[in-house]
């Protein structure tokens, strides 16, 4: 009997929408893409973003302090891990339905809550630069500077926002349960909204303030997890060269020394393509055998077959 491919799939923001109801339809429909995979005889985990919600989270805590001043602010790390409950809460339950909707009754589907290590000497951690949360007046940023210690950055002329750093993923603490699991035949939903970022401490994790990206997590975690795919799934069937000019050429096939040539020639947006080319890179250079796609929600098995979607390979 062939091998079971082994999928680490990372949805982006189209997948999960940025409301409660959004979330709650968009689901549905990441769930056939992924069930999809799982009929096809894969093993699939599921990595996911985080960011409307994330940032909602996040206000709602700060609201609450408020309305109730015995209340200290909520860590961004505590947000994380609340996001990852409320996204894997959603997706888990989409998924359940949808593998029993088509007869799929022995698949259980869980999600792990998952801590990422990050380095606390990494530089990023000196010049915080990705924004999160809402826009503020100069005087409400004065302010959470003080009363939060928030670093707060004018952005293009549009208001104050929160910034904080994104550092590289180095270790994922929770990697053997998740590999237990996933031996185990179950679907299992982690590293959401990239990990929530620790530190080590002697035994103690802490949790730091920053964001990890989640495509650079979720390549982390198809590494270690021997995976055969890692697929990204985006708003885009393919990654461009000169994007959105009249040269747009879009890339079916490209080896990872092509793409490496391409990321220095700056062919992709930093904080959204580039960190995917960058990850899928990364992943397909790591070991012979390893592809990595980037491609809509909606293509994905199309993409695995090898039909569409941007494919890297050594
Ligand atoms: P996600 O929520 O999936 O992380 P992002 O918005 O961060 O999505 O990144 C995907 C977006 O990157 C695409 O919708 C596209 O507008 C943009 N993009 C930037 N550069 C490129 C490129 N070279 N090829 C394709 N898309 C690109
Ligand atoms: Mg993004």
């Amino acid at each position: 009997m062939e091998k079971k491919k082994r999928i680490v799939i990372a949805l982006g923001g189209n997948a999960l929408g940025n409301t409660l109801p959004e979330q709650m339809k968009a689901v549905k429909i990441t769930a056939k893409a992924i069930v999809d995979l799982i009929e096809e005889g894969c093993d699939v985990i599921v990595a996911h973003g985080n960011g409307p919600q994330v940032g909602m989270v996040n206000n709602a805590m700060i609201a609450l302090t408020h309305e109730d001043t015995e209340q200290p602010n909520t860590p961004l790390s505590v947000c994380v891990a609340m996001s990852q409950a409320y996204i894997g809460y959603d997706l888990q339950n989409a998924l359940r339905e949808e593998l029993l909707n088509r007869g799929i009754d022995h698949i259980p589907v869980a999600t792990m809550i998952t801590q990422v290590r990050v380095d606390a000497d990494d530089p990023v951690f000196q010049s915080p630069s990705k924004p999160i949360g809402k826009f503020v007046s100069e005087e409400q940023a004065n302010i959470m500077e003080e009363k939060y210690n928030y670093v707060m950055k004018e952005d293009a002329g549009r208001g104050y926002r929160r910034v904080v750093a994104s550092p590289k993923p180095v270790e994922i603490i929770e990697i053997e349960t998740i590999r237990t699991m996933v031996e185990a035949g179950n679907v299992v939903i982690a590293c959401g909204g990239g990990g929530i970022p620790v530190t080590r401490q002697g035994n103690h994790l802490k949790g730091a303030s920053a964001v990890i990206d989640k495509d650079f997590a979720s390549c982390l975690m198809a590494k270690e997890l021997n995976a055969d795919f890692l697929i990204i799934l985006t708003a885009v069937e393919k990654v461009a060269l000169n994007f959105g000019t009249p040269d747009e050429k879009w890339l079916n096939d490209v080896s990872v020394e092509e793409a490496a040539q391409y990321i220095k020639e700056g062919h992709f947006a930093p904080g959204s393509m580039l960190p995917k080319v960058q990850a899928a890179v990364d992943f397909a250079g790591s070991k012979p055998g390893r592809t990595a796609l980037i491609t809509l929600l909606e293509k994905s098995r199309d993409a695995v077959q090898g039909k569409t979607g941007t494919m890297f390979h050594l």
